[in-house]
């Protein structure tokens, strides 16, 4: 749903269009994309793989900047963020494309395009910083897609957040450079990284990327103390044995630490994988029992309302301290952002 916005026609290109951040010249007009790994190399005229950039006399240029082809004010618990302003609502916004293809993907429509085949509107940042405050959002979110192609309009958004006083949340699936991404660290208030598998074959097969920069990403973010959750979409056959759950609860405690949130959410056949079933109960119950085991503090369960792994609990204790069902918070027992029975720390960004 898109209330009210100032509408853009599709054509009206110089309104969408600014030189992007990231990239080098080579000769003969043609750039190398610096802004995620897959650094294309791209012609005059040509566009990158996410088709949202395109080269125009030796000039990159993003064309998704107040672009945005889907609003919606959502729960912040529905990205989901867990310890990052909960109860909360996001402004939440996307714009059409995407720098991998992943089999699983939920938004196809609007990921899977280029932008002249979605209807937009142009939202430009400050706009979309009074719309947030306007519904009593505590934040802007970035999601549906994948910001990290329109990082451009994020980081002027962020800013516009800013000065209204409102904070900014990314979900990505975090395949970008580190430059960049140092860059977004400092302008952003949070991030949540989806984490497709922990194996490079996955994100070979079904998701046409790499995994060793998204890891490397989530590394840097938590040097820079960027608040950090991570999702894991876990579906069945594909990334839901015992070996790559302990591996990943391994990876996370070494290199993380255990105070960062891992969400496993249940799979719904979806775009290209149709053939596969949800996700048993008893496997999403596997992997959180593999990260429990490894000591991390901060598992749950996502997509299974009503089960009692959606709260949070305080590790030194054990009672807890944020309830919830589903996207609905109905039980805060913080103190100072401590547990309320014991005043043990739990991390997270508490107060909008
Ligand atoms: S952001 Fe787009 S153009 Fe740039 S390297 Fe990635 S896929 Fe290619």
């Amino acid at each position: 749903m898109l209330p009210c916005l100032a509408s853009g026609a599709p054509d009206s290109d110089a309104q969408f269009t600014r030189e992007a951040k990231f990239y080098e010249k080579l000769g003969y007009k043609k750039i190398k994309c610096k802004l995620c790994p897959r650094e294309c190399v791209i012609d005059d005229r040509e566009r990158g793989y996410c088709g949202a950039r395109e080269n125009r006399g030796g000039i990159y240029y993003t064309l998704v900047h107040s672009r945005v082809v889907t609003a919606h004010v959502d729960p912040i618990e529905k990205k989901p963020f867990f310890h990052f302003c909960p109860g909360g609502m996001a402004f939440s916004v996307a714009t059409a494309g995407c720098n991998v293809n992943c089999k699983m993907c939920q938004n196809w429509d609007i990921s899977q395009v280029r932008p002249e085949q979605a209807p937009s509107n142009y939202l430009p940042p400050k706009r979309l910083a009074e719309m947030a405050r306007e519904s009593n959002c505590a934040a802007i979110a970035y999601t549906y897609s994948e910001p990290v192609i329109f990082y451009e309009y994020v980081v002027d958004a962020a800013e516009a957040g800013r000065a209204a006083g409102i904070k900014s949340a990314v979900v990505t699936g975090g395949f970008i450079q580190q430059d960049p991404l140092k860059e977004l660290c400092r302008r952003v208030d949070a991030i949540k990284v989806d984490l497709k598998a922990f194996s490079e074959k996955f994100y070979k097969e079904v998701v046409n990327g790499e995994m060793k920069p998204v890891l490397d990403g989530l590394v840097t973010m938590r040097k820079l103390g960027m608040w950090t959750e991570i999702v894991y979409l876990v579906i069945p056959t594909l990334n839901d044995s015992d070996a790559e759950f302990k591996a990943l609860a391994r990876w996370v405690k070494s290199e993380l630490g255990p105070d960062v949130p891992v969400h496993f959410s249940r799979f719904h056949p979806e775009y290209l994988l149709k053939n596969l079933p949800p996700t048993p109960l008893n496997t999403l119950e596997r992997a959180k029992a593999a990260c429990d085991a490894e000591g991390l503090h901060y598992v749950y369960l996502g997509n299974v309302p009503g089960h009692p792994a959606e709260n949070t609990y305080c590790p030194k204790c054990k009672r807890a301290v944020v309830e919830r069902t589903g996207f609905m918070v109905h039980g805060m027992h913080l103190e100072n952002s401590k547990c309320k029975y014991c005043r043990q720390a739990i991390p997270g960004v508490w107060k909008t």
